[in-house]
């Protein structure tokens, strides 16, 4: 089964042992709720995530919605393109978002405190570990983490860009046990790809593949949305192959939270995957480091890494590409170019470039010393993960 319309148990057995919940709000369901302020709407949100609290459920807020509190509050009618404007509208509209989180947050006798990320804080590898101590530390305190990019101060080079793929990037970060992305679509749906029209939803996705994906959609224009399906389906590829679930429903009325925890059919879950789970240090590698060069391996090489469970050697490895220091993250690439995974490197690009295709027993003569790894990448320095998203 690659998916089914009707849960067949499964919401049952992933329920069961979830103790950590990220939760991320698009900025339709705050703003765009007609007749209902955002005020209104976080009061409700957050009287929900009180009650998944209390039930013992360690919840993080993932939320959207600084730049549409911005418009707002200044009466911008469309989102504007200048990203300066933008970037201003979010330092506005954040301390208002906050501002109704804290409002909402003690009325139920507990705080919210802000994270505003960038890529570049989870990409190193110091700062990752600090956002993720500082996020335990804040669930020990008994407050609400509420976590957004930090849109003021990033361009697009440095940014996650949407925050599905934040969710999940956090979700990772903290290892939550189910992560909900709550929209205003009721899950996947099938789509003909002829004539795009929209068919049932799939209730339950067992494995993600390139034909799920081509089903989803992109953005929907909406003045005030940022993702649309596929972002969707990047997190829960990120989450899945983590090891972990994902479930997108519709959060038009938050109560969804109480039929999700009850088991009932709502939303399309994501499975986490029976092919890859990775363990921290591999989803380090598969989702935050930032390769910076890549290692071009021969069949016999590919096929060690990808069946046999091996580390790569120097010897299978044809060419390479980039500079890159000792411990880097590098990509490796099959003969067609193809990313097969990737690793942390025992070389530099010129040590490397000296012993390519060389045998173990050559490496301390072509170096001039005898190497301190012979692998070029160790097995538990190596994720197998090649990403669906992948052009
Ligand atoms: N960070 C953006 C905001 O708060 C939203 C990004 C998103 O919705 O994906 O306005």
């Amino acid at each position: 089964m690659r998916y089914s319309y009707e849960d067949n148990g499964e919401r049952s057995l992933i329920l069961r042992g979830v103790k950590r919940v990220v939760l991320k709000i698009g900025t339709r369901l705050l703003m765009d709720v007609p007749g209902i302020c955002a005020r209104e709407r976080v009061a409700q949100l957050v009287n929900e995530i009180a009650l998944l609290r209390s039930s013992g459920i360690d919840v993080i807020v993932v939320t959207s919605g600084a730049v549409g509190a911005g418009m707002q509050l200044l009466g911008t009618k469309r989102r504007p393109s200048s990203v300066a404007l933008k970037q201003a509208l979010a330092a506005i509209g954040q301390c208002e978002l906050m501002t109704l989180y804290e409002t909402a947050s003690v009325q139920h006798g507990f705080h919210c405190a802000q994270l505003l990320l960038t890529a570049a804080d989870l990409q190193d590898h110091g700062r990752h570990s600090f956002v993720s101590q500082c996020l335990t530390a804040l669930l020990g305190t008994g407050a609400l983490p509420v976590i957004n990019e930090n849109d003021s101060v990033c361009v697009d080079e440095i940014k996650v860009g949407d925050n599905d793929t934040l969710s999940a990037m956090v979700s990772s970060l903290v290892r939550a046990d189910l992560t909900i992305l709550l929209t205003t679509i009721d899950g996947m749906r099938e789509r003909d790809e002829e004539t795009g029209e929209l068919g049932a939803r799939l209730s339950v996705v067992d494995e993600l593949d390139p034909e799920l994906l081509a089903m989803a959609q992109g953005t929907d224009g909406n003045r005030f949305s940022v993702g649309g399906m596929i972002t969707k389906l990047r997190a829960a590829e990120m989450v899945t192959r983590s090891g972990e679930a994902l479930l997108i429903a519709d959060g038009y009325d938050f109560k969804v939270l109480r039929s999700i925890f009850a088991g009932d059919d709502v939303g399309s879950l994501f499975l986490p995957s029976r092919k890859v789970r990775m363990h921290a240090r591999q989803r380090f590698l598969a989702f935050f480091a930032q390769p910076r060069g890549d290692l071009i391996v021969d069949k016999g090489a590919a096929k060690a890494v990808l069946n046999s469970g091996k580390s790569l050697l120097p010897g299978g490895i044809l060419g390479l590409r980039g500079v890159f220091e000792r411990g880097d993250a590098v990509r490796i690439l099959d003969v067609e170019r193809e990313e097969i995974g990737r690793g942390f490197v025992n070389f530099g690009n010129m040590e490397l470039s000296l012993i390519c295709g060389a045998q173990t027993g050559d490496l301390a003569k072509l170096l001039g010393h005898a190497p301190d790894a012979v692998e070029a990448v160790h097995r538990d320095n190596l994720v197998v993960f090649k990403s669906l998203m992948q052009k």
